[in-house]
């Protein structure tokens, strides 16, 4: 059985100002202790105007919080209004960016083809992409969630080496479980995930198979983790409703402890 250490990212959305942030992540640490982190890596994804100030946290109190970002654009700089390069998050020290979230592709337009070069940029400046995946309800009542989902695992990881892929990780988020409350069974996730591994292992062949870590995200709860993660192709969760507050997402890192008991 491979070893991958899962990893719990919290997706914070456009939620928390700079103050808020401060907090939230003072709150986190006193819920996480060192057991935790022995087992499980935890990132956090705060809105960029709150970045510099969670770095600035996390490296003061030596928090064991990996830092995250949302997005970024793919090009290294230039006249693109708005938005963010990978090299500008690289330097405030962020480790996992989110690529093809579900919001992103629906609300803001991002093709399978900008999420590729998101994925690349996000590799090129030594960070680790989360590649998101996942179906609406209408093609999962059309059993097209297979093919959706294995679609954008090709076209998000084209043109990448098997190490690169191995390193990363996807995230299976089923569009209809993601803020709605309604989360996929643990048969559904697990048998969605294995679909993503399946898809990398055609692809990128066994190892990168083996070593990329799958998370699940939709509706992630402190009651649902521990079923979810006990799944054999899930490593891990993206969470978004539940990482707002510092002991649900607590909960959550510490799924293993009500496993347990
Ligand atoms: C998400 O933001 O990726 C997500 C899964 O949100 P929620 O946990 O609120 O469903």
């Amino acid at each position: 059985m491979p070893d991958r250490k899962p990893l719990i990212s919290g997706n914070w959305k456009m939620n928390l100002n700079h103050f808020e942030a401060l907090k939230l992540v003072q709150e986190l640490s006193y819920q996480v202790s060192t057991d935790d982190i022995e087992v499980v890596d935890i990132s956090l994804h705060p809105p960029f105007t709150d970045i510099r100030t969670v770095q600035t946290v996390l490296e003061a109190d030596r928090l064991p919080f990996h830092l995250g970002a949302q997005h970024c654009y793919h090009e290294d700089s230039g006249a693109f209004t708005g938005e963010v390069s990978a090299g500008m998050l690289s330097k405030l020290n962020v480790s996992y960016v989110l690529a093809g979230h579900s919001e992103r592709r629906e609300v803001f337009g991002e093709s399978d083809e900008m999420v590729n070069l998101k994925v690349k940029a996000i590799l090129k400046n030594e960070m680790l992409p989360i590649l998101c995946c996942g179906e609406t309800l209408e093609e999962r009542e059309a059993d097209e969630a297979e093919s959706k989902v294995a679609g954008q695992i090709v076209a998000g990881l084209s043109g990448l080496s098997p190490e690169q892929v191995g390193s990363m990780v996807c995230a299976y988020e089923p569009i209809w479980a993601i803020g709605t409350g309604k989360t996929a069974s643990s048969e559904d996730a697990q048998s969605m995930c294995a679909v993503v591994r399946q898809t990398v292992r055609e692809n990128f062949g066994d190892e990168a198979a083996d070593a990329v870590r799958i998370q699940y995200g939709g509706s992630v709860k402190p009651d649902n983790a521990p079923e979810l993660m006990s799944q054999p192709d899930i490593d891990g969760a993206l969470v978004g409703g539940a990482c707002l507050e510092a002991e649900s997402f607590g909960r959550i890192i510490q799924y293993r402890l009500v496993e347990a008991e």
